[in-house]
């Protein structure tokens, strides 16, 4: 294989309770890819579509994650990278990370898979470290395994995929403000409480173990997020009552998506899905923000090969 062209999706990081561990793969939102062998020995991204990024491989993720990749399997060909961004940078859903997570996947699958996709992880984390300072893994995990995945440790790297409840459903709602991830991290108070931090474990160990049972109700009480939520909310205009209108049209959980502005509903089956999306809609319409809007399932696959 020559070439290989693909879907890389858009994810869910910091779910609520599971700030820095839980995240979830998205379906129809994503970007498309093309990683292509060549006969000069290296790295080049030789096009992006869709937005202004950086060609230089230094600085961008696909370029980092792939130099981290081919440090540890050295071959003397190369290979070059074309991105079609439909995700945009800096909206709480994974825009680097799906570029991170789809250079390391190209790579791997035109290499013959010499790595498994717990091995990308690391690949991929590499390229995130460019993006946000340091090397995350919780939204390129679930965009290399699929689904719903808890990073149990990043050194050395652990990553523990979940169930995705059939009828869990996802509504993300993108408010199309600026909001500095620099800003959404120096917001974070760096001591918890141990009470606070008491009740976070609690709602994790007890949402995890509601995704075995497909116990929505358990998913539902447990999906809260007392420590940082409380914070970075206050960058997020109406918040509260966004939570509020996802709530009271059924969501069993609502949040932010990785550091903002995007936020998450998650419901139970599709219908309720469109009756949170309405009300998320007729929330933020009325003051006035332009915004994005997607009803997706968990992708419990991944990163898809695009046939020609
Ligand atoms: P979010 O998760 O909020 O969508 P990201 O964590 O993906 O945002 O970070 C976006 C940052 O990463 C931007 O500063 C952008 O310039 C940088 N970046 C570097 N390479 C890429 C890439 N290939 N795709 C997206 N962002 C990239």
């Amino acid at each position: 294989m020559e070439e290989i062209n693909f879907f890389s999706p858009a994810s869910v990081a910091n779910v609520s309770c599971g700030f820095d561990v839980l995240g979830f793969c998205l379906d129809p939102i994503g970007d498309e890819m093309v990683v292509r062998r060549t006969v000069a020995p290296g790295v080049k991204i030789s096009k992006i579509e869709g937005q202004d990024l950086p060609f230089d491989v230094k600085k961008n993720v696909a370029g980092v994650a792939a130099e981290a990749l081919l440090k540890e399997f050295p071959v003397d060909f190369g290979f070059e990278i074309e991105i079609y961004k439909k995700i945009k940078a800096g909206s709480g859903i994974g825009s680097s990370a799906a570029s991170a997570a789809g250079s390391v996947y190209g790579i791997n699958e035109l290499l013959g898979r010499p790595f498994t996709a717990h091995e990308l992880v690391s690949f991929a984390m590499e390229g995130e470290s460019v993006a946000c300072g340091a090397a995350h893994a919780d939204n390129v995990a679930p965009v290399l395994l699929g689904g719903i995945t808890l990073v149990r440790s990043t050194a050395p790297l652990e990553v523990i995929k979940l169930p995705s409840p059939s009828e869990l459903t996802a509504v993300i709602l993108h408010p199309k403000i600026e909001l500095k991830t620099l800003h959404a991290r120096e917001i974070l108070k760096k001591n918890v409480s141990m009470e606070k931090a008491v009740q976070q474990w609690g709602n994790l160990g007890a949402f995890v173990s509601a995704l075995y049972q497909e116990d929505y109700e358990l998913m539902s009480r447990s999906l809260k997020d007392g420590i940082v939520e409380p914070m970075r909310s206050l960058l997020i205009p109406n918040f509260e009552n966004l939570k509020k209108a996802s709530k009271d049209a059924g969501a069993i959980g609502f949040g932010i998506s990785g550091s903002g502005p995007s936020v998450f509903a998650l419901t139970q089956g599709l219908k309720t899905a469109k009756e949170v999306a309405e009300a998320l809609k007729k929330n933020i319409s009325s003051i006035g923000i332009d915004f994005e809007l997607h009803i997706s399932n968990i992708n419990n696959q991944g990163i898809k090969v695009i046939a020609d």
